[in-house]
């Protein structure tokens, strides 16, 4: 069915405003069923004259699936364009790491606190893996279920279970289905009995499928059976046939809402660890064609950090700027004679300056410039970053009284607003580096000469 306008769900709906939808108005919410962000059982009033006009057109896309509980619980799915530009992906990859229930109990116990550790602060946020996958390696039922008992009472993080054999799974379903895991996974031979494994449990199952024509197939009579809370598992026999896949099944499920295809998918990395440089190349390129669920096999910082980086990246949203307040800030216990360094309110930029100034643990001001998000070389040629609005910057936030020196450091990028800053401020104007990382050189060589020699 051709996607309706906001107006044309509008017509359809009560008109009352009560906000018993969670929308202050009814024109709210048809403009959030529009972009496939509500869906219409939202509305207790809606006729069912109305719901069959409505509902077809109105269910999103590709179905929202939660995998655990609480605050712990990871939503994935529910997206409605294929290109971050076109609004904002919704729901960021949940990254997992597998284990095997196969280790012994004391390595198991490590490797789970280390996950639960696994995380990092970056661009004043911090971004972190979000599920453990346990893999049945051969051991029998009952041992399978012990370790994810285990490993439950061990974490937070929400779980998935992977083994195919259904009495393994209704063992370690017996044991931790409280906790909603993610079922993995139902095959053509065996979807009868996980299908009903997740009826029982209440728990969302994962379906795989070689070929996206047999994977339609089996979600549809998974579906018949009651079971709704679907994840897609392709697979392939190469990185190509599986990114093509991805981008297949999204495109399917987006632009011709194809429904036995519209679930958010699990993606698997596929490496040894004779190179597992490969193993971050692939996770990078999971999350970027449209991978829900990641599950990596290494846990090393060095190899989580770029995939966690890649995903922060992706899912923020284009539209809202990416910038901290503007304003004076302290790095450690600055004092009369401490550097003034300018720079703009990309968060990016201001924590990478930030980081490296903590670094080197020379205390000082950061003068941040409001330029509605932009980096320093945007902010320029945008007519944002120019002499005079540095000055009225710097002269607001009052740094220069605080200091004894007189001197203002800018970024090298923008060493052609030198001369007008001094002229303006009447301060002296040293151009900087370049690049952030060289801002700790530059503070603990070249700062204490040049504080305090004399303005040419
Ligand atoms: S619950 Fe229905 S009638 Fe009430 S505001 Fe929402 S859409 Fe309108």
């Amino acid at each position: 069915m051709a996607k309706l306008s906001a107006i044309e769900i509008y017509k359809n709906l009560p008109k009352t405003n009560c906000g018993e939808c969670g929308f202050p108005t009814c024109m709210a919410f048809a403009m959030q069923l529009a972009n496939k962000q509500a869906s219409l059982d939202q509305c207790p009033h809606v006729t069912e004259e109305a719901k069959q006009a409505l509902s077809a057109a109105a269910a999103p896309p590709m179905r929202k699936v939660a995998i655990g509980k609480d605050e712990g619980k990871v939503e994935i799915g529910g997206e409605t364009v294929l290109f971050r530009h076109e609004e904002k992906f919704h729901r960021p990859t949940g990254i997992a790491i597998k284990v095997k229930d196969s280790l012994p109990d004391d390595e198991l116990e490590d490797k789970v606190e280390q996950i639960n550790r696994l995380g990092f602060e970056r661009i004043g946020e911090i971004i972190r893996v979000n599920l453990i996958a346990i893999e049945h390696s051969g051991t029998s039922p009952e041992e399978y279920a012990k370790r994810v008992e285990e490993i439950a009472k061990r974490t937070n993080l929400p779980l998935i279970l992977l083994s195919q054999d259904a009495t393994t799974m209704k063992a370690a379903l017996g044991r931790c289905a409280d906790s909603r895991p993610l079922i993995y996974a139902a095959t053509e031979d065996n979807w009868e009995e996980m299908a009903s494994l997740a009826k029982e449990f209440s728990c969302p199952l994962a379906v795989e499928g070689g070929d996206l024509e047999s994977l339609a197939s089996l979600t549809e009579q998974i579906n018949q059976t009651g079971v709704e809370e679907l994840v897609l598992a392709p697979t392939s026999e190469d990185m190509l046939g599986y990114l093509e896949k991805l981008t297949l099944i999204r495109r399917l499920a987006l632009e011709k809402t194809f429904r036995p295809l519209g679930y958010p998918v699990i993606t698997f990395t596929d490496t040894d660890d004779e190179d597992p440089f490969q193993e971050v190349a692939q996770a990078a390129n999971s999350i970027l064609k449209y991978g829900s669920i990641l599950v990596m096999e290494g846990m090393e910082p060095w190899r989580i950090l770029p995939p966690l980086t890649v995903r922060q990246h992706i899912y923020i949203d284009p539209q809202v700027p990416n910038a901290v307040e503007a304003k004076l800030y302290e790095i450690g216990e600055p004092g009369p004679d401490s550097p003034v360094l300018f720079t703009t309110n990309f968060s990016l930029t201001y924590f990478t300056v930030a980081g490296e100034v903590e670094d080197c643990k020379v205390p000082a001001y950061i003068s941040v410039m409001d330029t509605e998000g932009l980096g320093v070389l945007n902010a320029y040629a945008d007519d944002r970053l120019s002499g005079e609005t540095v000055v009225e910057t710097v002269q607001k936030q009052g740094v220069m009284e605080k200091v004894n020196h007189g001197k203002l450091i800018i970024p090298g990028l923008v060493a052609v607003l030198r001369m007008k800053i001094q002229e303006e401020g009447g301060w002296e104007v040293i151009v900087g580096p370049e690049d952030a990382a060289s801002i700790p050189r530059f503070l603990k060589q070249e700062w204490p000469k040049l504080k305090s020699a004399k303005q040419e």
